[in-house]
């Protein structure tokens, strides 16, 4: 028998919002259910004193895609925020990325042949392929940042050693030696205007949207109700942890009041030593170029994670991606049900992947339904 519904969209988050809005436009009923009491997922914004404050963890939208670029456009139209965090090392302020800057303030060099002598002379002390992040960092940006920069941050981030974690991690940030503070190499960057909400309630519009309801806790209660579910939460949540349990990093906010218009002087601040126990603070207005009377700051605080809580950064160590494997193949035998985001995959997806990976999914699915 067929159910009431085409599609049941379990998750808010940007795969389940791009996936309804194609099912949608293409005629097919759907429902989407979200735990939490409001839509969006890692991206939603609060609203405090007209400052949009980046609820999860700070969100910048970047892409070289051009197609994906001009699908997100459709929606909404993006500032012209280029993301330029600083490092504040025990009070000593570097520009990141790593750049000619960084390396002109910790070396007092000039010149991009200085710079490079350097960082060859201290990437000595590793040999071969590097066979973990330590031994990637080093190579990439030697000893002085290493220690300065990288370790006291990474370490704080992912509550273990950089010696255990994977060298990728680090491969994410660019190593320029030109004075360029741009965070991302992307082709394209920015903020929603009017913010993240707008992006999400322009892809809900028209959806029918049920907020605070677990799938997982009320699962019988939608039993039949649709042909196809479209699952974009925890993979081992789904199979009620029956291998065991997938490990993540959590993270605490604490948002801060300042009666003053500019606090730090920029949206983000990282604090890469060991000493201080936040990763980075957010100024919030700076990320839509805020002229409001008060601001507003968040630090963010890494954490273990313990079931329940939101799963922030998954860990993709062997153990966990041996684990993520079995899962993923549990999630191959399950008829009707579509796997897809950040938390069904495993994965340390940026915002456009996750898009690009919905629109590749629900073009498919649309596919092999007509
Ligand atoms: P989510 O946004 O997590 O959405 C999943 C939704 O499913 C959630 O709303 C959740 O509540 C819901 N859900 C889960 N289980 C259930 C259930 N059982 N029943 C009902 N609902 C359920 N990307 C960038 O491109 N730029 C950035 O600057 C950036 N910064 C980030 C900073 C942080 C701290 C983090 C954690 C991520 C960042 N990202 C960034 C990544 C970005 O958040 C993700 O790419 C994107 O939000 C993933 O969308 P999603 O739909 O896969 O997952
Ligand atoms: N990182 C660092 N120092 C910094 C910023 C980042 O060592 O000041 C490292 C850290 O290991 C982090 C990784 O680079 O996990 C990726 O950084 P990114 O800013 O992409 O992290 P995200 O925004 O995803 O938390």
């Amino acid at each position: 028998m067929a159910g009431e519904y085409d599609y049941l969209i379990v998750g808010s988050g940007l795969f389940g919002c791009v996936f309804v809005h194609e099912a949608a436009l293409a005629g097919k009923k759907c429902l989407v259910v979200e735990r939490r009491s409001h839509v969006g997922g890692n991206i939603y914004c609060s609203q405090k004193e007209d400052i949009n404050i980046h609820q999860y963890g700070a969100h910048i939208f970047h892409t070289s895609d051009k197609e994906l670029w001009d699908y997100v456009n459709q929606f909404v139209e993006f500032n012209n925020y280029v993301n330029s965090p600083v490092a504040n090392y025990n009070g000593e302020l570097y520009n990141l990325p790593f750049n000619m800057n960084t390396f002109a303030k910790l070396w007092n060099i000039a010149t991009p042949a200085e710079a490079a002598a350097k960082i060859n002379e201290q990437k000595q002390a590793i040999k071969g392929e590097p066979r973990n992040l330590e031994e990637q960092a080093i190579s990439l940006v030697g000893t002085d940042i290493y220690e300065k920069l990288i370790k006291g941050y990474t370490e704080k981030q992912w509550g273990r050693k950089c010696q255990d974690l994977p060298a990728f991690i680090i491969k994410r940030l660019p190593v320029r030696y030109t004075f360029d503070n741009n965070y991302f190499n992307d082709r394209y960057q920015g903020i929603p205007l009017g913010g993240y909400n707008r992006l999400t309630e322009a892809l809900l519009a028209d959806v029918e949207v049920r907020t605070g309801v677990d799938y997982n806790e009320e699962r019988e209660k939608f039993v039949g109700m649709a042909d196809k579910i479209v699952y974009t939460g925890a993979l081992d949540a789904y199979f009620g942890y029956k291998l065991g349990e997938l490990e993540y990093r959590g993270l605490r906010f604490e948002t801060e009041r300042y009666a003053e218009m500019n606090h730090q002087g920029v949206a983000v601040m990282n604090y890469t030593s060991a000493e201080v126990p936040y990763t980075r603070s957010i100024e919030h207005k700076h990320f839509e170029f805020g002229r409001q009377p008060v601001t507003y700051v968040t630090k963010e605080y890494p954490a273990a994670w313990k079931r329940g809580e939101e799963a922030y950064y998954p860990v993709n160590d062997e153990r966990n991606q041996k684990l993520y494997s079995q899962y993923a193949k549990m999630a191959q035998a399950e008829k009707n049900v579509i796997f897809g985001g950040r938390l069904a995959e495993y994965k340390y997806y940026d915002m456009d992947d996750v898009i690009k990976s919905a629109l590749a999914t629900v073009k498919k699915e649309l596919q092999v339904k007509c």
